[in-house]
């Protein structure tokens, strides 16, 4: 696959659903890539990444941003409250609010400084154990929590499991947003994609499919 094939496969997944043309965001999801593959997406034209590792970002990233402008970064991993304050500096969203500490050091930090990346709230769709993000049934209450602390929340993010189909979790967040009057919907990875669009994705977060597999050693 290339950037092109993704981008492409994008654009049809968006008209089949009926969607605006270029409606959704293609975050590329460049962790634990090689320099050079990320590098000749970027010279392709594409400014919109996501990592989710802040110490593995703040590694590459302001580099790059020296020499291509107008990046956009997303951070799409787990957040350490002592990491905040990084992160924002670093990323223009981030898509794992998920808890009260966390949301309380953001809105503290957004206080100090005037400015806070766009927040989505990650929820555990599977209620897997292993898994981050809050629970379904808690949903509202956290949106209502970010609200009071006039952070901006954009929307709600899932990785659903591994062995169902996710399909039944982008639905349910879909109906989880709506309900919270949230826009945003960031779900749909390299192998689903295609079925996040169509149950109203507005993010998608693939990476394998545009960089190739990725190597841990
Ligand atoms: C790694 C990762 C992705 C991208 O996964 P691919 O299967 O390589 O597309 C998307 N979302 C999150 C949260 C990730 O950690």
């Amino acid at each position: 696959m290339s950037l092109s094939e993704i981008s492409e496969r994008l654009r049809k997944a968006e008209a089949a659903a009926g969607r605006t043309p270029g409606g959704v965001r293609l975050i590329a999801v460049s962790k634990v890539q090689p320099e050079a593959r990320i590098e000749a997406v970027l010279a392709e034209g594409h400014r919109v990444f996501g990592e989710n590792r802040v110490q593995e970002a703040a590694g590459k990233w302001p580099d790059f941003r020296t020499r291509f402008e107008g990046v956009e970064l997303h951070l799409i991993g787990p957040l350490q409250t002592n990491k905040a304050r990084q992160a924002m500096e670093l990323f223009q969203a981030i898509h794992s609010v998920d808890r009260p500490k966390l949301a309380r050091a953001l809105a503290r930090l957004a206080q100090e400084t005037g400015h806070c990346p766009d927040l989505f709230i990650q929820v555990n769709t599977g209620e897997e154990d292993q898994k981050a993000g809050v629970m379904p049934q808690d949903v509202d209450t956290f949106v209502a929590e970010c609200r009071a602390l006039d952070l901006p929340v954009r929307g709600l993010m899932c990785i659903p499991p591994v062995d169902e189909e996710p399909s039944l979790h982008f639905a349910l967040l879909a109906k989880m947003a709506e309900r919270n009057g949230l826009a945003g919907l960031s779900m749909g990875m390299s192998g689903d994609f295609e079925r996040a669009v169509a149950q109203g994705a507005t993010h998608v977060r693939v990476g394998s499919a545009i960089f190739g597999a990725r190597d841990y050693d």
